[in-house]
């Protein structure tokens, strides 16, 4: 014990290092000193074991703060040389860098996982964006098996603990200097054996089902939104917990209405006398119909603000406006008492003449000087 090195020496960081600077310290040893890279250097094997020591140390609060206060005197007792835990350690530290996946025996925990996440497509029309819905939607997935909860195990069969592994789920074999946990192939990991298989499931605790779930889409979603729903995805396996459902929206193009984030916009057409003269029009809202007043000599393309005649804000504060495009209209037929008025009214107006001379040839001119 007395010829050991400092483990803050050995990791070379400073006794006030910080978790990530430890562990930071330790995973660039870990990648130097690796067997994988330095085979049969004695060395290496020494100072990859010293570092994956220290590290095991100096990674944990306790054990450190222990270490802190008594040195390797402290790590006596409870810590036997090498810490059986470190190999969870290596997996999340190096895992990607040499597939210690394979050398440790596939995942570490092969107890409850979280079951996977699902997603599913919801096309909606452009009112039920507007204004919200319910619907029930059908989702194929994996749920767990009423008939056993999840157990996998027959009724009256209860699943006992696994005698290769004693329960723990991992075996050990030591392996050089190596001690090596491996999933307990035995019992998958789990610990626990099933005597005999829940006929329902086949003993998998899960079973393939259509789930009807009923789903509230607040008013004012927009394309693409998506909701998440915790706890509606795949269900764990080994009564893990579940996955979540995301219900991505897809809103219908609606034939009248255009939508920009809150605001809704339209064209309304009207007649040229309408235009002239005034008039009170229609125009649909998504709620039904509104009249609005226009006034004598409403020019093609003026724009109308109904306020709060929008769509809600998703969060429910406050509404956006529709905006109305007035689009005048040219008769395309007249009747001869149609054509009559017209030809009267050509008598007494001149504003044509007007127009073109103030507002177009002005205009050409200037450009050819
Ligand atoms: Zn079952
Ligand atoms: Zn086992």
């Amino acid at each position: 014990m007395n010829n050991k090195r400092d483990y803050y020496e050995v990791l070379g960081v400073s006794r006030d290092a910080s978790d990530q600077e430890i562990k930071s310290a330790y995973r660039k040893l870990a990648i130097k000193y690796h067997p994988d890279k330095n085979s049969g250097d004695k060395n290496a094997e020494e100072k990859f074991k010293e570092a994956a020591e220290a590290y095991s140390v100096l990674s944990d609060p306790e054990k450190r703060a222990r270490y802190d206060r008594f040195g390797h005197s402290g790590m006596q007792g409870g810590f036997s040389g090498f810490d059986p835990n470190i190999f969870g350690d290596f997996g999340d530290i190096l895992g990607e860098f040499f597939g210690f996946g394979d050398i440790f025996g596939g995942r570490r925990r092969s107890g409850p996982t979280r079951g996977a996440d699902l997603r599913y497509d919801l096309k909606i029309s452009f009112r039920e964006a507007a204004f919200g819905l319910k619907t029930k939607i059908k989702i194929p997935r994996q749920d767990s098996c009423t008939s056993c909860g999840g157990s996998g195990a027959a009724k009256g069969k209860p699943p006992v603990t696994c005698p290769t592994c004693k329960g723990a789920g991992q075996v050990r074999y030591q392996q050089g200097f190596f001690s090596i946990s491996r999933s307990c192939g035995h019992c998958n990991g789990t610990g626990r054996i099933i005597t005999e298989p829940c006929a329902a499931c086949q003993g998998k605790g899960l079973v393939h089902k259509e789930k009807v779930l009923e789903v509230r889409i607040p008013a004012g979603v927009d394309n693409g939104a998506r909701l998440r729903i915790q706890g509606e995805g795949e269900a764990g396996s080994h009564n893990g917990p579940s996955g979540d459902l995301y219900v991505i929206i897809y809103v219908e193009e609606h034939p009248f209405f255009q939508r920009q984030e809150n605001n809704i916009y339209c064209q309304v057409p009207v007649s040229i006398v309408q235009a002239v003269l005034g008039a009170e029009i229609v125009v649909p809202t998504l709620e039904g119909e509104e009249k609005i007043k226009i006034p004598e000599g409403t020019q093609t393309g003026t724009v109308f603000r109904l306020r709060n005649k929008g769509i809600v804000s998703l969060g429910g504060r406050g509404r956006g406006d529709q905006f109305v495009t007035l689009n005048i209209v040219v008769p395309a037929k007249l009747t001869r008492e149609q054509r009559q008025a017209y030809e009267n009214l050509a008598k007494v107006s001149h504003d044509d003449e007007l127009i073109q001379e103030r507002n177009i040839f002005d205009k050409v001119k200037d450009i050819f000087g």
